[in-house]
């Protein structure tokens, strides 16, 4: 079968890599110069497989007044005239409970434990070099009521597998001693050993490097926008683009938060909105004032990862629109709270800075798999946890298109 994968983020290149391997003919289209170019290109490289619990949480809205009136808020909501905008905000609102929030989570903890293990298959099968550690991750909490919450949550994950560890502060300190500094700050930790972490720009260029060495290589249209589907009955006939039009038997959509532009046109209304984020991406300089283990400030909402020789900083959603232009103020703000975290770690006159649109959905969850047309697939809306749940719903994408089941429930999870 001629499978045809639209985008070359993490979605559409673990999609295309499972495709490949289930023995169709891939081809992947894409509008920049190169894959892994957009939100996927300096994201927190987190892969962070027990921490995905929706930010619509039961305890989140009381805390967005406060962020909204805070310049150096990790929420920022810049109103516009767009209808989408506000139907995401209430739909946003109205998942804010315990309910919704514990139904997400055992839904996406089901789809990361899945993508973990088959990252690790992935890992310990390719030549992939993105500077992938399995080093474990500590989110630390600032107030003891935080904390508290954090350790009943981590109660109710432990029912549904994720191996966690409550630390207090002298326990958070042993374990990354480059902490030490804030130590006052500190009420505890959670630590979940099994977490990884990686370059994810890396991991898509390495991805492509596999692919298109293989015995039937992928095939790679780069410079290429689509515009348009055309559809015949139940079916997408044709992709449009700015290069010509591109015919295939099955077509996998993974065109991040600009998916919903070419969906809407044929009548298909997947619920993303972009949530903008930051990151900074740092040289280290003092190896021991930087982190070891992935860490996640939980009141500030900002994660560190070592990557290599590099320090990645990510943080901050700014409800905003799509225009991915970097705000210095918010820069700014991300760079002071590494000064404050990890005063000695780096050379902060050598800071790289970078935005991406996050595709949100208002309750976390992706939407993944089958339309109302029977070529036509959708691998979108990961938000947050696109480079944790790639390989998962890459793997997914392929069995669907091969006209096998998924290997895991996709309730929660799909268009329907
Ligand atoms: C600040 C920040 C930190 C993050 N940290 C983490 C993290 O630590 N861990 C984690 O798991 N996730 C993280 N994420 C989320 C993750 O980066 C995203 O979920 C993921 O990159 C989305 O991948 P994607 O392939 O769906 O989208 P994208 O990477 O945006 O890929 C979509 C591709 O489609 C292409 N495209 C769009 N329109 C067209 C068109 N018309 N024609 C052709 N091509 C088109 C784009 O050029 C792009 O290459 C973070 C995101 C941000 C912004």
């Amino acid at each position: 079968m001629k499978a045809c994968v639209l985008g070359a983020g993490v979605a559409g290149m673990t999609s295309a890599y499972f495709l490949a391997r289930a023995g169709h003919d891939v081809t992947v289209i894409e509008r920049n110069n190169g894959v892994g170019l957009e939100t996927s290109y300096a994201n927190g490289g987190q892969l962070s497989y027990s921490y995905v619990a929706p930010l619509a949480g039961p305890g989140v809205l009381p805390k967005v007044p406060p962020w909204l009136l805070r310049r150096d808020s990790p929420l920022r909501f810049s109103p516009r005239l767009d209808y989408h905008q506000w139907r995401w905000c209430l739909q946003f609102v109205l998942a804010c409970n315990a309910a919704q929030s514990e139904l997400t989570t055992a839904r996406l903890l089901r789809l990361a434990f899945y993508s973990r293990a088959l990252m690790h298959d992935m890992v310990a099968r390719e030549p992939l070099d993105f500077d992938y550690v399995r080093n474990g991750k500590l989110v630390f909490y600032s107030s003891a009521g935080s904390f508290r919450s954090a350790v009943s949550l981590m109660d109710y994950q432990k029912s549904l597998g994720c191996e966690q560890q409550a630390l207090d502060r002298d326990g958070c300190i042993a374990l990354e001693p480059a902490l030490t500094h804030i130590a006052s700050d500190i009420a505890g930790g959670i630590y979940t050993p099994s977490e990884d972490a990686g370059d994810c720009y890396r991991f898509c260029v390495g991805l492509e490097h596999a692919l298109r060495a293989q015995a039937k290589p992928v095939e790679f249209r780069v410079k290429t926008r689509v515009t348009e589907f055309v559809r015949r009955h139940d079916k997408i006939s044709v992709v449009r683009t700015d290069c010509g039009d591109i015919e295939a038997d099955c077509y996998v959509v993974t065109l991040g938060a600009q998916s919903v532009f070419l969906l809407r046109a044929i009548g298909i209304d997947v619920p993303i909105y972009p949530l903008k984020g930051y990151s900074l991406t740092l040289p280290i300089t003092v190896n021991s004032a930087a982190p070891f283990v992935s860490i996640t400030d939980h009141q500030r909402k900002v994660v560190y990862a070592r990557l290599g020789a590099e320090l990645r900083v990510a943080g901050m959603a700014d409800i905003a629109g799509y225009r991915a232009d970097l705000d210095p103020a918010r820069i700014a703000v991300l760079v002071r709270h590494v000064r404050e975290t990890f005063p000695d770690c780096a050379n902060f006159g050598d800071v790289k800075p970078w935005c991406g649109l996050r595709p949100a959905t208002p309750k976390g969850t992706p939407v993944l798999g089958r339309t109302p047309y029977s070529n036509l697939l959708v691998n979108v809306g990961h938000g947050a946890l696109g480079f944790t749940l790639a390989c998962g719903c890459g793997k997914i994408i392929a069995d669907l298109a091969s006209g096998r089941d998924a290997e895991i429930l996709l309730d929660g999870i799909t268009l329907h």
